[in-house]
């Protein structure tokens, strides 16, 4: 009963999560398969359990796949989520109180990326460089001052309400200059990479990790990519240091994400998600919203909601209660109080996946204006039954 309430509310809610997306039936079917109940500790060749000859071969070919993907020496499939990928470099490559420098949460950077209330905030000392006030993209000045200055174990790079790339050569300089590691999370990017639409963090970074259920398409999971120097210590951070056996079927999904990701008809699909992101933020502002930076180069898009008189939160229920998914936001220098935020974060990776195209827009960014300029729940409902023409079922 839960099961059909939930598949029908992503049919008939349109789903601007930028964290989500729509996987394919290949990676549904694996993640449903036999692999779940294989207990597999340990890696391909060596393992805690008996019967492990074919989960030894599916992981070798996930890796395999991976590696001709992204280009990467070395790859681990086996975290459980990109947060525990996090987890592991971090074990891998400072100390508990070891200073890392990361993107401050409130301008687009991830719980994992110093915040108190996580690991990385609570166990190493956190660092944050921000955004600059007039372009709203990343203060590299500050970033190398921070650097140098501080001498953090880590540099991380990546974000997840940012709607741009990094500039990766510029980092590595800085990470050179400062002898530290350098950590780029791609896990909102992963996709973009594996498509070529924006450029591979991969050749510059230490360390590469990603979530496979973002724009990426893939399972529940994450993925780490390194360079061959760094195997030995990231592979005994994952395990046995963070995790006990992998999710096997996670990693037969992963296999045929990575498959997946290298086809023409996926990077049609990341294409989209990025062209209706860029659309539908310039229908925004051409509507009289503010879009941080001013656009966008992804699948999401920040947008200032102030101008309506209205925080995050009510923009967030107001477009709920009117059919359409987004998360609120705060934004660089924002005034109100976190829980609340001045602004939503949009993504098209979902709604693109069920057929959202260009022509829809217009439509689209009426309705979200309609739908967050009143309280008025009977407009709410109307515009709910307009919006299931789009993108929905
Ligand atoms: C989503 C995200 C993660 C964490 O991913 P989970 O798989 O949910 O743990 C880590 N870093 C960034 C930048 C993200 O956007």
């Amino acid at each position: 009963m839960l099961i059909e309430r939930e598949s029908s509310r992503r049919r008939t809610w349109l789903q601007l999560l930028a964290s989500e997306t729509e996987p394919t039936t290949g990676v549904r079917a694996a993640m449903a398969s036999t692999f779940d109940s294989k207990y597999a500790e340990g890696r391909p060749g060596s393992r805690y359990h008996g019967g492990c000859e074919i989960v030894d071969e599916l992981e070798v070919l996930a890796i395999s796949r991976a590696r001709d993907l992204f280009g990467a020496d070395h790859v681990d499939v086996q975290p459980l989520s990109g947060s525990a990928a996090n987890l592991a470099v971090h074990a891998a490559f400072a100390q508990p109180g070891d200073p890392v420098l990361a993107l401050r949460l409130e301008h687009g950077g991830h719980q994992t990326h110093g915040s108190r209330a996580n690991f990385s905030g609570r166990w190493f000392s956190p660092l944050h460089y921000e955004v600059r006030r007039d372009t709203e993209l990343v203060d590299y000045d500050q970033v190398r001052e921070l650097a140098l200055v501080h001498r953090p174990r880590m540099l991380v790079a990546g974000a997840t309400t940012y709607s741009r790339s990094f500039d990766y050569p510029l980092l590595r300089e800085i990470a050179d200059e400062a002898e530290c590691i350098l950590l780029v999370d791609a896990a909102h990017l992963a996709g973009h990479v594996a498509a070529g639409l924006l450029p591979s963090p991969v050749p510059h970074a230490d360390v590469v990790t990603f979530s496979t259920n973002k724009v990426f398409r893939g399972p529940r999971g994450g993925v780490i990519l390194a360079r061959a120097e760094h195997a030995d210590a990231l592979r005994k951070a994952v395990h046995p240091f963070i995790q006990g056996g992998p999710s096997m079927h996670a990693i037969a999904a992963k296999a045929v994400a990575f498959h997946d990701a290298g086809t023409r008809e996926f990077a049609t699909y990341a294409g989209a998600a990025v062209r209706n992101a860029g659309d539908l933020a310039d229908a925004l502002t051409a509507r009289g919203l503010r879009v941080v930076s001013g656009g966008t180069d992804t699948h999401l898009a920040v947008v200032d909601v102030e101008a309506l008189g209205i925080s995050g939160t009510e923009a967030q229920d107001r477009l709920n209660r009117s059919g359409i998914v987004v998360d609120k936001a705060v934004l660089p220098f924002d005034e109100r109080p976190v829980a609340e935020g001045s602004g939503i974060r949009i993504g098209t990776p979902a709604a693109t996946s069920r057929g959202l195209t260009p022509e829809m827009i217009p439509a689209v960014a009426d309705a979200m204006l309609a739908a967050m300029t009143t309280d008025d729940l009977s407009t709410h409902d109307r515009i709910h039954r307009e919006i299931r023409g789009f993108a929905c079922g």
